[in-house]
């Protein structure tokens, strides 16, 4: 859900500006402490409140004043038991969330100052690992919004094997359509209508247990399902989801008037794994699938973005300070 939440805090639209937010490990180290704790600091052994020590050269740690146990500020986050500095962490995830996708390693070495191409890479990988997870709550369920079902053919050149035969893979696109208040500038376009949220998933096949079974795992109950007359969405309606299917769906001026987000989604998406990662083989292209959609959920809240990728909660199910301390959550770790 914390696509929905507005963070508090103004996202940097500059490095400059990044770097006045934070130009420290204790700038860092007090963000940190923000987003733990609105209220002020609570101690997660004993309960006490009010100002604990700090200690000028352990910034990331805080001592309660009553029962003199150390507090760590990363806990529970990526950045937990790293030595790399807080400054550090938060720079690679600011570059991550505002920057062009696919920096390699060694780009993110040098952005970021680093002297070892290991650490590079180690950083990148656990701040990417945030975006791979996919998203599990369900799209759709909103009076008044439906939600675009439709499948597409990514990747694989076909070398001449015989009709039928392809190295492509198929990719099923559910999102969610709004409608802006008429009058304003967005209304123009595309009819007022524009994305919320999105899923994309790699299909085995096109027959209906699997692009209803995609639908089923992430459309919420109830929602109205707009998709082309292919008959694998037919059973749709058994399952307790409106659906509307567009006839004479292979025109495809037809296609892109009533299925017009989902096109637009995929010709994006194919134009971002042609451009950054030169085409992507089968078995990672649902990791790829995944950071495309974080992206693109978060489009409008960056913030939010950033949060995720240092893992610093931004939802309502997030663990309290003190199921972190007694062990009963764990930050999940990357899938791939
Ligand atoms: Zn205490």
């Amino acid at each position: 859900m914390d696509v929905l939440d507005h963070a508090e805090l103004p996202f940097p639209t500059s490095l400059t500006e990044f770097q006045t937010l934070f130009p420290n490990d204790k700038a860092c180290a007090e963000y940190l402490e923000k987003v733990r704790w609105e209220n002020g600091f609570e101690c997660p052994h004993c309960g006490a409140t009010g100002e604990p020590f700090r200690i000028a050269t352990r910034p990331n740690v805080l001592r309660c004043r009553k029962c003199r146990k150390d507090v760590r500020l990363t806990v529970g986050t990526v950045m937990e038991r790293s030595c790399v500095p807080l400054s550090i962490w938060f720079c690679g995830a600011y570059l991550i969330t505002s920057q062009t996708p696919g920096m390699s390693a060694t780009q993110f070495q040098r952005q970021l100052g680093l002297s070892r191409y290991e650490t590079a890479y180690g950083l990148l990988h656990k701040l990417r690992s945030a975006m791979v997870r996919p998203d599990q709550d369900k799209i759709g369920g909103r009076e008044g919004e439906h939600v675009e079902v439709d499948e597409t053919l990514v990747g694989g050149r076909t070398r001449g094997e015989g009709r039928g035969k392809h190295h492509k893979v198929i990719v099923s696109c559910a999102v969610e359509v709004k409608h802006s208040q008429p009058g304003t500038a967005q209304d123009k376009r595309k009819d007022g209508r524009y994305a919320g949220r999105l899923r994309l998933s790699v299909q085995p096949d096109r027959t209906a247990s699997s692009l209803c079974g995609f639908v089923e795992s992430t459309v919420a109950k109830g929602t109205l399902i707009v998709t082309d007359n292919w008959k694998g969405y037919s059973a749709l309606k058994d399952m307790g989801l409106g659906h509307h299917a567009i006839a004479e769906c292979g025109d495809p001026e037809i296609a892109d008037e009533f299925l017009p987000i989902s096109h637009a989604v995929f010709s994006n998406l194919k134009a971002w794994l042609m451009e950054t990662h030169h085409g992507v083989s089968p078995q990672h292209l649902q990791a790829y699938l995944n950071e495309f959609t974080f992206r693109f959920n978060r489009r409008y809240y960056p913030m939010n973005a950033f949060r995720s990728l240092l893992g610093l909660a931004t939802h309502a199910e997030a663990p309290t300070y003190a199921d972190l301390y007694s062990g009963k959550w764990k930050h999940p770790t990357c899938c791939g």
